[in-house]
């Protein structure tokens, strides 16, 4: 490859969101990557998102709350996040002296997305007394705003541990709220946002399947819409829904949730059947788009060239990071998730 081809493909990083650069249709990508690994000190951390072959190759695969303790815990020089954009903002504000890479900067997040900070600020002013809890699918500049971040494993601990009679903001997710208003009987002021991956879930389709195998069960994210939680015989965040399957007794699941995680599914259980849920249309909608923007071909790049790379101006690492502290030390005293000397597999 000439230097001018990867100047060029520099230049265009803002548009592209990646090194768009030929890669030789011979390499042999799982070779090069471990080779890159070891040369570089760098440590993959995939979401259960992601393509199979992604969490094939990663050094560790978790939800997000075990992925943002391995991100806080890594002795390596640099962290290579295969996820989305979020994700990659918070290993960089657990690990800021850290070279933190993501293969396309362009893997964002419906949900994210859905609550610009500024905003939330008005929001959040109207209710100067209230604590803010915002689940960790959310910007770096939402979190300086959070007083402490969740995730769905760690949400209804995050919940129980504030005063009884606090006000609690809960953001960005309407649907999650509401099943931990549900869950801890607070009542939690809401933000009117959603996951375009969970909310498309059809509940006609899922019943017909239920009919279809009633000795299936259906497990699903609390992202889910109400109507489908009340439905489903099992209730958790990724890990949980994984675990789940590998302890519950039954032979098949409708797994309503991003179905990259019936990979591991099936890895941890092959005599198992596994039913995605199906979304309300023909297209593959329970699959996010912005996760699987990630490929193979871009891991390679952005490890072989140390780009694209995530930078955060330092107020947003300070104020930010002190969120994500405060999730993980309530998450540890509760035993929830992995513990921070935990060394990578
Ligand atoms: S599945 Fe939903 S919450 Fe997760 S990254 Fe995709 S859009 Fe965001």
């Amino acid at each position: 490859m000439s230097n001018s081809a990867l100047a060029i493909a520099q230049k265009n990083l803002e548009s592209t969101g990646w090194l768009d650069l030929e890669v030789d249709p011979t390499l042999d990508l799982v070779e090069e990557i471990n080779k890159l690994k070891k040369e570089r000190n760098a440590i993959i951390l995939a979401h259960y998102y992601q393509e199979s072959e992604i969490q094939d190759i990663a050094d560790y695969i978790g939800d997000s709350l075990g992925l943002s303790q391995k991100a806080a815990s890594t002795e390596a020089d640099i962290i290579v996040f295969a996820g989305v954009h979020f994700m990659a903002e918070t290993a960089k504000m657990l690990s800021p002296s850290k070279k933190v890479l993501l293969p396309d900067l362009k893997a964002g997040c419906s949900l994210a997305d859905s609550c610009p900070p500024h905003l939330f600020r008005a929001f959040k002013a109207q209710h100067p007394d209230a604590v803010v809890v915002s689940y960790i699918n959310c910007t770096a500049e939402l979190k300086t705003l959070t007083d402490i971040c969740c995730t769905s494993t760690n949400s209804v601990a995050i919940i129980e541990s504030i005063p009884k009679d606090k006000e609690i903001i809960f953001a960005p997710d309407r649907n999650l709220g509401a099943y931990l208003r549900k869950q801890t009987g607070r009542d939690l002021i809401l933000w009117n946002g959603t996951c375009m991956v969970h909310e498309i879930f059809s509940h006609e389709k899922i019943t017909k399947i239920m009919v279809r195998h009633p000795e299936a069960k259906l497990i699903a994210h609390p992202e889910c819409e109400a109507a489908l939680l009340e439905k489903a015989h099992f209730i958790g965040s990724t890990s949980g829904l994984l675990r789940f399957t590998q302890e519950d007794e039954a032979e098949t699941f409708i797994v309503a949730t991003e179905a990259g995680i019936i990979h591991q599914m099936e890895l941890a259980s092959p005599d198992k059947t596994f039913i995605p849920a199906p979304p309300n249309n023909m297209c593959a909608c329970n699959e996010c788009p912005h996760m699987k923007r990630n490929t193979m071909e871009k891991l390679y790049l952005c490890m072989k060239h140390e780009e694209p790379e995530i930078i955060l101006p330092e107020w947003v690492i300070e104020q930010g990071v002190k969120s994500i502290d405060r999730m993980l030390e309530i998450s540890e005293a509760a035993g929830l998730g992995l513990k921070k000397d935990e060394e990578p597999d």
